[in-house]
């Protein structure tokens, strides 16, 4: 559909075209780590007319997952149970330090690239928790692995409910998503369409980016608040119910706990089967976790820019104190967080 109006200059010269026609400030808001990198990779918001606002939201799954979900994984591996997870989540400072630090203290812990790596550690580790994380897309392969006897301690989180959140709140007044392609893939477009905002689900080229937006300020210029699919390569409607089978099967509903927005209702997974349930396999551990002891908070802003009322250059911490070497939050370790991204592509 939008093949012919595929190159660059065309599509940028039809972005200034509709946003000088809509007379306004416009902000929209990109919710998958992946958009955030496409988006700083190429420059996108430094291309964006000047009455174009372009935040970035709560997409990246290291990111929102809360610090006390952190500290758990910690304890846990301190008390000598062997911790697998991805690695960018070793590096995030808990309260009582890193998953890194804790590796470095004699710790099991260990990154890996995919839950079948996990699997695999099992063999020398049979006691291994596997740190799931993520949302709709991870999700299916850590419920492949609880099928396969791995135990896993779930931050795995439902999506759409951090953008009603977002819009509830109403902290940041969002004209428009780019919604989440990977996260769509599996869930389909239809559970999109509550969202009273016009939403554009967006595969993952710069150009996929650009026919986003301009789809976006065309629905706002019209006064339409609709779901369009751009990604019609990879998202149907219904998704893939292969996967979503594998999630309900294996995970059941519970509030989730974020960063940036504490408690949101109906929007973590939870192992169903309580044997390989972490968190009540080792409920004795994770009972014993100090948070009276926790350290002062460091200062850092994650929470209001995975929530967009701030941009990371606004962190008086930014590039100086916190960098990727040294980060002070996870916007900083994480390859799709906001942070890092600004700070790699400034
Ligand atoms: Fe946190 Fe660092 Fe980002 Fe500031 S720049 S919000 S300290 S991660």
């Amino acid at each position: 559909m939008y093949k012919s109006e595929k190159s660059l200059p065309k599509l940028l010269s039809k972005i200034e075209k509709v946003a000088s026609q809509i007379k306004r400030n416009v902000v929209l808001m990109e919710v998958c780590g992946t958009h955030t990198q496409t988006v700083s990779k190429n420059g996108i918001r430094s291309l964006l007319p000047k009455n174009i606002k372009l935040l970035t939201g709560p997409g990246c799954p290291v990111c929102v997952t809360a610090q006390e979900d952190i500290d758990a994984v910690v304890a846990l591996a301190k008390a000598g149970i062997p911790i697998a997870t991805y690695g960018d989540m070793l590096r995030v400072p808990g309260f009582f330090g890193s998953l890194e630090q804790a590796r470095s203290q004699g710790a099991k812990v260990f990154s890996v690239y995919s839950v079948q790596e996990a699997l695999d550690l099992k063999k020398d580790f049979p006691d291994l928790v596997f740190f799931g994380l993520g949302f709709e897309t991870t999700t299916p392969m850590t419920a492949m692995a609880l099928q396969n006897g791995l135990t896993v301690y779930s931050s795995h989180k439902l999506f759409l409910p951090a953008m009603d959140a977002l819009l509830e709140a109403g902290q940041t007044k969002i004209d428009g998503f780019i919604s989440p392609g990977h996260i769509a893939t599996i869930i389909g477009t239809r559970p999109f369409e509550h969202l009273k905002v016009a939403q554009v689900i967006a595969g993952f080229e710069a150009e996929d980016v650009l026919v986003a937006i301009y789809l976006l300020l065309c629905q706002i210029r019209d006064g339409r608040k609709e779901v369009e699919n751009e990604y019609v390569r990879l998202v149907k409607k219904e998704g893939n119910q292969v996967a979503q089978k594998l999630i309900w099967e294996n995970f059941k509903i519970c509030d989730g706990n974020w960063r940036g927005f504490g408690k949101i209702a109906n929007s973590g997974l939870e192992v169903k089967n309580p044997e390989l349930n972490a968190k009540i396999k080792y409920q004795n551990i994770l009972a014993k976790i100090d948070f009276s002891q926790a350290k002062k908070p460091t200062g850092c802003r994650c929470g209001q820019i995975i929530r967009g009322t701030l941009s990371p250059k606004q962190c008086p911490m930014f590039g100086k104190v916190c960098t990727p070497e040294n980060p002070y939050g996870p916007c900083m370790v994480s390859e799709e967080g906001a942070c890092n991204n600004y700070l790699r592509y400034a």
